[in-house]
């Protein structure tokens, strides 16, 4: 190793970014929970096989992102690069078919190889969920509700714009396939030469394009929504009108499209303009044909995920670690008391830090730096009167009082 850095891409989470990490993940775990959402993890990396199949061999994440690697035996790995596919792969595995409708909230790290920037890591985390089992747009209605409840939980539902579409049924998504490979077969000269491939191979994909030459193509191309069938249309309106119900406010976004096959009706993405460029926190949709394309039993879904590190950003007040009480011993002669004290306030409930080092200004330096809310002080008095000196940071009060009694006096600082 030339020198310790980190990977291009990965980062260290220092105690506040991880005090923001895991108040995404709680709060949004107990909303979840609210919902009957269980929690599932996968194993970090499956056969590749499992993310070429599900996320289909043209896409960006499968061409250019995947962490692959072959094992000692000879199987192809690779790191997960998004949670819908192993939870797939487990509800196969684990032949929980008969057990639906099944919910599952996820947490964990995500690995894809793209360029590092403000919101794009190689190492991300996302929450998500999927709904396993519920063909009916009550389904999606919910699934959005979720996402809006945790949004509104964080307080970020004033920065965050939810964007709806339907991609419609099977039989709607082959007829607007036609349309749409007639359109685009007449303006080659703009399409890059992957989408000239996907033309070909999987037209749809061609709607996801980043590539300014694809989008200006597909900007003037027929809307999908002009070409959605009756069942399609009133699928689309019951989740409109349960949307309402709820509350929550919508744009309709015709561009919002997915482009592989076994996604249908409700694609759904909650953006923001507050990342730059990196603009979609969280983004889901029904995926119907997945598990049924990956040899399990056809099983209707439907899912999202959010990125914890762009939720993080945005998240208006950083959540405060709890205060600890700093415990001094004046000199190593009251160690003794002290960790027989500390044991005990921590039994109790108490976050305890004890000041080893130093003299006495170091020490009080510490407790400040820390922010403890109060100290106890030890000296050889103390120690031996079973007493302590109580210095109250938050009053700026100091008395001395007996060492029974400091969890009566303290009780305001347990978390
Ligand atoms: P983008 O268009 O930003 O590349 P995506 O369509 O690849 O996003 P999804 O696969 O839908 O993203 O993942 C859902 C969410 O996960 C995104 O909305 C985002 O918040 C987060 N996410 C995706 N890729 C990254 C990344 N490389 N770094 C950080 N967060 C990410
Ligand atoms: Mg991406």
């Amino acid at each position: 190793m030339s020198n310790a850095q980190p990977v291009r891409g990965t980062h260290d989470l220092l105690f506040d970014d991880m005090l923001r990490h895991r108040h995404v993940e709680e709060r949004a775990f107990a909303v979840a929970k609210r919902y009957g959402y269980g929690e599932i993890a996968t194993p970090i990396f499956e056969f590749t096989e499992v993310f070429t199949r599900t996320l289909g061999v043209t896409s960006d994440v499968v061409t250019k992102e995947m962490y692959t690697f072959e094992t000692k035996g000879g199987e192809s790995i690779t790191l997960r690069p998004e949670g819908t596919a192993g939870v797939a792969r487990a509800f196969i595995s684990g032949g929980l078919a008969q057990q639906t409708p099944l919910k599952f909230f996820y947490r964990g790290p995500m690995f894809r190889h793209e360029r590092p920037q403000k919101g794009r890591q190689r190492q991300f985390h996302q929450i998500g969920i999927e709904l396993l089992g519920v063909a009916g747009p009550q389904a999606d209605v919910e699934s959005i509700a979720i996402g809006h409840h945790i949004l509104t939980e964080l307080d970020l539902t004033g920065a965050i714009t939810l964007e709806i579409n339907s991609l419609g049924d099977p039989e709607s998504r082959a007829a607007y396939r036609d349309v749409l490979v007639n359109f685009l077969s007449a303006r080659k000269e703009k399409l890059s030469a992957e989408s000239l491939d996907r033309l070909e191979r999987n037209p749809m994909r061609i709607l996801d394009s980043k590539d300014p030459g694809d989008r200006e193509a597909v900007a003037e191309a027929p809307r999908l929504s002009e070409y959605l069938n009756e069942t399609s249309r009133g699928f689309f309106d019951k989740v409109k009108d349960g949307l309402a119900a709820h509350g929550i406010a919508y744009k309709v976004s015709p561009a919002l499209v997915r482009g592989l096959d076994y996604y249908c009706h409700t694609a759904f993405e909650f953006t923001t303009d507050a990342l730059g460029a990196q603009g979609t926190v969280m983004a889901g949709g029904r995926y119907d044909g997945l598990i049924g394309q990956m040899g399990g039993p056809a099983t209707p879904g439907i899912g999202w995920a959010a990125g914890i590190e762009r939720l993080s950003m945005l998240l208006k007040a950083a959540p405060e670690a709890p205060r600890p009480i700093a415990l001094i011993p004046v000199s190593e002669a009251e160690e003794p008391n002290v960790f027989a004290l500390a044991a005990k306030l921590r039994k109790a409930g108490f976050i305890v830090d004890v000041g080893y080092s130093g003299n006495m200004k170091k020490r009080m330096n510490r407790a400040d730096k820390i922010k403890a809310v109060a100290a106890i002080i030890i000296g050889g008095d103390e120690a031996r009167d079973s007493t302590a000196t109580l210095r109250d940071f938050v009053s700026g009060a100091q008395k001395t009082i007996s060492q029974n009694e400091l969890e009566a006096a303290l009780a305001a600082y347990k978390p």
